[in-house]
């Protein structure tokens, strides 16, 4: 039996629409329960709703994971099966014989609130990002290895107090294997860091971005910036681009991406630069290059940042329009969660509009399909990105 929070009387409309987050408005008997502990929720006429996990200290006091109650017994089994339906919508998507990376667990959109697992080849890379699921570890680790992985890493900020309840030193759940792995995706080979690199080690989510950059290189001059451990580049090398032109400004994610870049034996026709990608534009040579790819980090991490975000973004995508060469391509991206699609193209238009030249949109671009986005739960739609073709 879970403690029990109840909902106000009406309050489970929310719940009819199975939105995942329950608000501390919405909450008329709050349960005797731990922060992380899972609860199961009742409306105020005593009808069981699901179940989630608790935090008396959060607005979102419940985040809900299971919608169907009926006959559900959260147990190992249940995990296991929850995990056992991500892989397999994965194993439907995925071209195995080209890409043995990808996304596993969505968190929200894979109705498991809190979780972010990253497959590279057979290790895991998981994320804990609510209180309560470092409970599951043992269910979801021996789950994880009965779907036939072998190296679980926990990637779980200290910061965040999550796993305090377990050994703060807790990395590896199995085995150490060594750093970096290299992995495969649509037969390009990459090395991963999951210690020392960014979020799970690399960014999944731009798989098909970086395929479609594949396909507009040939021939071209490419600028790739904010080029983290170089994704992006080796797919502009390999789909036959004349140089490739890489800048960050950290000197380990600029040493991975020489690293990658001669792993897949292209080291001639690329350059990379430790610089800030702002300064790197204003300095470039006008109308040089023809493909410019402007993928930086979340800049709006939290709705206060959206009016900072947005200039920020605005300036960039300014210098971008400004230097690349007329009849040029650029994809450019926002993976912030507060900047949805609609702002981020008003604010592409407010750059175009400022430079005064003509763009025009090729293709609107996402997140690819190991990145599901709950219907209920449009926030998990975080990534979006435009190809524009510049006069
Ligand atoms: N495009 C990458 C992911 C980008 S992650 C990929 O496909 O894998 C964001 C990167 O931007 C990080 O590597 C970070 O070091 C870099 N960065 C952040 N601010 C920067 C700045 N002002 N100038 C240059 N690089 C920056």
């Amino acid at each position: 039996m879970f403690p029990q929070l109840i909902l106000k009387p009406k309050k489970d409309r929310a719940f009819v629409h199975r939105h995942p987050w329950i608000f501390s408005g919405a909450v008329a008997q709050t349960p005797k329960a731990e922060n992380g502990e899972i609860v199961e929720v009742h409306s105020n006429e005593g009808k069981v709703l699901g179940y989630g996990f608790f935090n008396p200290f959060s607005q979102i006091v419940c985040r809900v994971f299971e919608f169907d109650p009926t006959d559900k017994v959260i147990d190992a089994a249940y995990w296991q099966e929850k995990i056992r339906k991500a892989l397999a919508i994965r194993m439907e998507l995925i071209d195995f014989s080209r890409t043995d990376s990808y996304r596993l667990l969505h968190a929200e959109g894979d109705f498991f609130p809190g979780i972010i697992a990253d497959a590279y080849g057979k290790s895991l890379v998981v994320q804990l990002l609510i209180k309560g699921t470092e409970r599951l570890l043992p269910e979801l680790k021996s789950a994880f290895m009965n779907l036939g992985f072998e190296h679980i890493y926990l990637k779980t900020k200290q910061s965040s107090q999550i796993i305090e309840k377990i050994n703060e030193e807790v990395t590896w759940l199995t085995e150490p294997i060594d750093l970096p792995v290299v992995i495969h995706e649509n037969d390009v080979k990459l090395k991963v860091d999951f210690e020392k690199g960014q979020k799970t080690g690399f960014f999944l989510d731009q798989r098909e971005n970086r395929d479609l950059a594949r396909t507009l290189s040939k021939g071209k001059k490419v600028m790739n910036t904010f080029c983290y451990t170089g994704g992006f580049s080796v797919y502009a090398l390999k789909g036959g681009a004349e140089l490739v032109h890489s800048v960050d400004s950290s000197k380990d994610a600029i040493a991975m991406c020489e690293d990658n870049v001669a792993l897949n034996g292209f080291s001639d026709r690329h350059q990379s630069y430790v610089a800030d990608c702002f300064d790197f534009l204003k300095q470039a040579e006008p109308h040089f290059y023809d493909l410019i790819i402007l993928d930086p980090p979340a800049f709006a991490k939290s709705a206060r940042k959206i009016e900072n975000a947005t200039r920020g973004y605005k300036e960039l995508n300014m210098l971008g329009i400004k230097r690349i060469k007329p009849g040029g391509m650029i994809l450019t991206f926002s993976c912030s969660q507060n900047i949805d699609k609609l702002l981020f193209q008003k604010i592409v238009f407010g750059a175009a509009a400022d430079v005064g030249r003509n763009v025009r949109i090729l293709q609107q671009l996402g997140q690819p399909l190991d990145h599901p986005v709950n219907i209920f739960h449009p926030e998990g739609e975080y990534l979006k990105g435009l190809l524009i073709y510049v006069e």
